[in-house]
């Protein structure tokens, strides 16, 4: 990777987290989400529907909970 390209993998990530800050922000006074917290990616409106408390989609839920448990 040229580093004109890697600056350009930085500045998308940082856009990616500034977005997310602003959703976590959104959702702090909402229940629940529209897209998840960890990944940004849309919560299915059929998981929103069973869990409208949700706030991260089913892999990153999982996750979260597995690392719960592990601490
Ligand atoms: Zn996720």
């Amino acid at each position: 990777m040229n580093n004109a390209a890697f600056d350009l993998a930085a500045a998308r990530t940082d856009q990616e987290r500034d977005a997310g800050v602003a959703e976590a922000g959104i959702a702090l006074k909402q229940t629940g989400s529209t897209v998840c917290i960890d990944c940004g990616e849309p919560i299915s409106p059929r998981r929103r529907l069973v869990a409208s408390f949700a706030r991260r989609c089913v892999d990153c839920q999982t996750l979260y909970e597995a690392e719960k448990k592990s601490r």
